[in-house]
């Protein structure tokens, strides 16, 4: 259970490590560190480039899905052109958000066991 990502954490944008502070300060900007726990948002510079990862992945799973699915149910030609760009009007605030928050939590999950800490406590500085 500890291991894993939680998702309601990454849903609500709170720390990896207390799942209580907040990640965002404002509406997109990542705060430095937790006010909570004082885990560091920002391990490295240049940390959240992997982000658009996720952010490519996600972005392909929402995307080509219902294109192909479109293009099965016979859609003018221009619709499916046009479909791409009104998705990301929509949701491609939410996979640009959710994205970054994702990695973090990631980054949180792959790193902590290797840095010797026991599993979910909240008390390392
Ligand atoms: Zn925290």
């Amino acid at each position: 259970m500890k291991n894993r990502i939680q998702l309601g954490s990454v849903l609500k944008a709170r720390c990896p490590s207390c799942h209580k502070g907040s990640v965002l300060s404002g509406v997109i900007t990542i705060r430095p560190k937790c006010t909570v726990c004082n885990y560091n948002f920002h391990p490295e510079p240049g940390f959240y480039l992997g982000a658009m990862m996720v952010g490519f992945l996600l972005t392909a799973m929402v995307t080509v899905p219902p294109m192909v699915f479109l293009k099965f149910m016979g859609v003018d030609r221009s619709i499916l052109i046009l479909f791409p760009f009104l998705e990301f009007l929509f949701v491609g605030t939410l996979i640009f958000f959710y994205s970054r928050v994702f990695w973090l939590h990631l980054e949180y999950r792959m790193t902590h066991r290797l840095d010797g800490h026991d599993s979910g406590d909240s008390q390392d500085k």
